[in-house]
């Protein structure tokens, strides 16, 4: 190999090697880290736009990594994928929302994440619904956000599932709208409750850009189609504003705050009489 193009090797090898090796130390601390506890749900305020009022969280996960601090979910996840335990990690983390949200005053939601690959192990809606009945949640809190890569995969397991889950009252969000390739048609192929505009779009609402249109065009797709919309990346009162004026929507973002822990979310509540 060192005969052969001396500059790739120099330049590109050991670089390559770095990566992978990296890859595959955050690989090893994942599996370990699972059984450990440090994957942990954050909470983010979702608010009604029009009332000012909390009407739930969304749960974001995080990894509190002893070697590494707090990591971020886009880094985690698509590995957690890749070696096929996001389903197990998921569990573990919805179980401990769960715990969490027990204690919230019977108006707030919880919503959770749930990637393309949990669609598709068939035993997905038994086990969530399994998770609900050991908390005694109720289902009709909860919602789960699927994105439209989920669209793309074997439609008619994802529609059982969906249906199975729809039946016991659960509340199912199309996440990141706007972001994927989802047509129309697509939209109306899985009975969704609501749609969430991706933090792309709303963050162009306070300048010059597109977004404005945008956001406006899928506000009105929603109302259309009876879907109740959240605005996600409200992050100034400039953009508030501006959503305020297209209707009423759910909105969340650094503007209410950043995610917090279970503890700092339970002070929150506390201080607002609902805990
Ligand atoms: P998402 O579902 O689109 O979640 C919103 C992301 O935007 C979160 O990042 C949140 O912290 C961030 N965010 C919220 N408001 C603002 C804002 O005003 N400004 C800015 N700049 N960012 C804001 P986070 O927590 O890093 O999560 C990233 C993505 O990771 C999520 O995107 C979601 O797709 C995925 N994710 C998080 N938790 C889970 C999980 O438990 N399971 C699965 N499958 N995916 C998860
Ligand atoms: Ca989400
Ligand atoms: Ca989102
Ligand atoms: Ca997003």
């Amino acid at each position: 190999a060192k005969k052969r193009g001396r500059n790739r090797y120099y330049w590109f090898e050991p670089q390559m090697e770095d990566e992978l090796r990296f890859r595959n130390e955050l690989e090893a601390g994942i599996r370990q880290g699972i059984p450990a506890g440090e994957f942990v749900p954050y909470y983010e305020q979702q608010i009604d736009l029009a009332t000012g009022k909390l009407s739930g969280f969304e749960m974001l996960a995080r990894w509190e990594s002893p070697r590494y601090g707090t990591v971020s979910p886009e880094i985690f996840i698509p590995i957690a994928e890749e070696i096929e335990l996001i389903g197990e990690m998921s569990e573990m983390l919805i179980r401990q929302a769960l715990e969490d949200a027990k204690d919230w005053d019977p108006s707030l939601t919880l919503s959770v994440n749930i990637s393309p690959i949990q669609l598709r192990d068939p035993w997905f809606a038994q086990k969530l619904l399994h998770l609900l009945v050991e908390s005694g949640f109720p289902p009709t809190r909860m919602e789960i956000e699927i994105t439209e890569r989920c669209l793309h995969e074997n439609m008619g397991a994802v529609r059982s599932i969906v249906t199975s889950l729809k039946n016991q009252g659960i509340h199912i969000s199309l996440d990141d709208f706007g972001t994927g390739h989802s047509s129309l048609s697509q939209l109306q192929s899985l009975p969704f409750d609501r749609l969430k505009i991706d933090r792309s779009f709303v963050s162009e609402l306070a300048g010059e850009g597109d977004g404005k249109a945008l956001v406006e065009a899928i506000v009105s797709l929603g109302k259309g189609l009876s879907l109740p919309v959240t605005a996600e990346g409200v992050e100034n009162s400039e953009v508030l504003n501006q959503l305020q004026g297209m209707g009423d929507m759910t909105g969340q973002g650094y503007l209410y705050g950043k995610p917090e822990n279970a503890a700092a979310t339970r002070r929150r509540l506390a201080a607002i009489n609902m805990l």
